[in-house]
């Protein structure tokens, strides 16, 4: 028998185990089973952090989520269909669920879900080291549950998944089983890769929705890169479009990328752009419908080609830094990143990168406040003297307010806008 109480002590914060055991007292006297199941238990023996913590009940997972709430002091969110709940105490979030069997009545179809044991619950998993459960019971605290050799493939390093069927089942595991090989530096096992290779067209089957999220949490990952190009490898990227590639070129920017001071949220936009980079406009819209991006995304996308037409626009030998805003200023900021790692002119990435870290924040003297008291009204043509201000700014046409008015005063009289 193998106990890791030990270890989920020394890996959890004081205050999440603290409220880990008191949901497996509670559970106790309702002579209800509760286990520390998924990716913590992997994590936990890869001395990797993870508070994402699922526990799994077999039991009604709100009810119990709810006491635990009242006893703690926390908050409870639950899904009473699902037998799904969260709790959540100041940054911690705990998903408790309850034990389910799932059956799938074809390929890429959602599963048909009862409640069932924890040896139901760890069957329905994707592969052995995401298929480990520790009993989170007083008595027992620690008591590893491992089916199927979840401990011994984390050893081995190997992805595996539960049975033949599994990638059939489910094709959102093919892209599942990428990401975490090459997340923790594994290998597929042999039979487990020869299944996958065989079931990628499985893919086709996945709707939209299923396979942008899997596209999104690569592209969360710490070196997206990887999994791409391991993607490219077996013939996976290409379910998603054909004209997709994965190869060095797309690591390179990803690296550069990183670099790149911006949040998360938007690294993961500048890693889609960077991988459609290379699309057609046919191919992009194909992508953008085959994943259903949603508007911001989609604008990104689209957005490219219109870039990538700009871009020989600043290959020309001088041009002005208002030339330059007066090209850009039309796209998405994201997009206009991109290509300043993508182009394939030096000059035309520099020239970006100038626009980016500060053209683009120049703003003329004048507000609007100020064209307006010189009588401009308010609306478009407003707007379009600020715009020609700031080039004419950026061109060093202009220095002081003064020069400012008196170059509206004279657009206004030739009537330039
Ligand atoms: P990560 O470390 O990326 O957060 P995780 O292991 O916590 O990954 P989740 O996607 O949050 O993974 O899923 C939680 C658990 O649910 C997994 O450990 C896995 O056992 C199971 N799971 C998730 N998606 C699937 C799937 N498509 N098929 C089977 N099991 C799945």
């Amino acid at each position: 028998m193998v106990v890791i109480g030990k270890e989920i002590k020394a890996s959890l914060p004081a205050e999440v185990l603290s409220l880990v055991r008191a949901a497996g007292k509670l559970a106790a006297e309702r002579e209800q089973k509760l286990y520390l199941v998924g990716g913590v238990v992997r994590d936990i023996f890869l001395k990797r952090r993870n508070l994402d913590l699922d526990l799994v009940l077999e039991g009604d997972a709100p009810s119990l989520a709810r006491e635990l709430a009242k006893t703690k002091d926390g908050k409870v969110v639950t899904h009473d269909r699902f037998g799904t709940a969260t709790f959540r105490k100041n940054e911690i979030s705990i998903d408790i669920v309850t034990a389910r069997s799932e059956t799938y009545s074809r390929p890429g179809a959602l599963p048909t879900v009862k409640p069932g044991m924890i040896g139901n619950d760890l069957f329905r998993r994707d592969f052995t080291i995401n298929a480990m459960a520790a009993s989170l019971e007083p008595a027992r605290f620690g008591k590893l549950i491992d089916p199927y050799g979840g401990k011994d493939d984390l050893d081995r390093r190997l992805i595996r998944i539960l049975h033949k069927d599994s990638f059939r089942d489910d094709p959102t595991r093919i892209w599942r089983a990428i990401r975490y090989e090459q997340r923790l530096d594994f290998k597929l096992e042999q039979e487990t890769e020869r299944l996958l290779r065989h079931d990628v067209a499985m893919i086709g089957k996945v709707s939209g929705d299923r396979l942008r999220h899997e596209l999104e949490r690569i592209l969360e990952e710490d070196k997206p890169e990887k999994m791409l190009r391991r993607a490219a490898e077996l013939g996976v990227l290409q379910q998603l479009l054909q004209s997709l590639e994965g190869n060095g070129w797309l690591a390179r920017r990803f690296q550069e990328a990183r670099k790149i001071d911006v949040t998360d949220k938007t690294k993961s936009a500048i890693y889609l752009a960077l991988l459609a980079w290379r699309l057609n406009s046919e191919n992009m819209e194909a992508l953008i419908e085959r994943l259903r991006f949603g508007s911001e995304a989609s604008r990104v996308l689209r957005d490219i080609p219109e870039v990538k037409q700009t871009l020989p626009a600043l290959t020309v030998g001088r041009i002005k830094p208002g030339a330059i805003c007066r090209l850009l200023e039309p796209h998405r900021q994201q997009t206009i990143v991109a290509a300043s790692l993508a182009a394939d002119s030096a000059l035309v990435r520099r020239r970006l990168k100038r626009y980016l870290a500060d053209l683009r924040f120049v703003s003329p003297r004048l507000s609007g406040e100020d064209l307006k008291s010189m009588g401009v009204a308010q609306g478009k043509k407003l707007g379009a003297l600020l715009k020609l201000l700031k080039e004419a700014k950026l061109d060093g046409m202009v220095k002081t307010r003064e020069q400012e008015k008196k170059l509206v005063r004279k657009w206004l009289r030739e009537g330039k806008v």
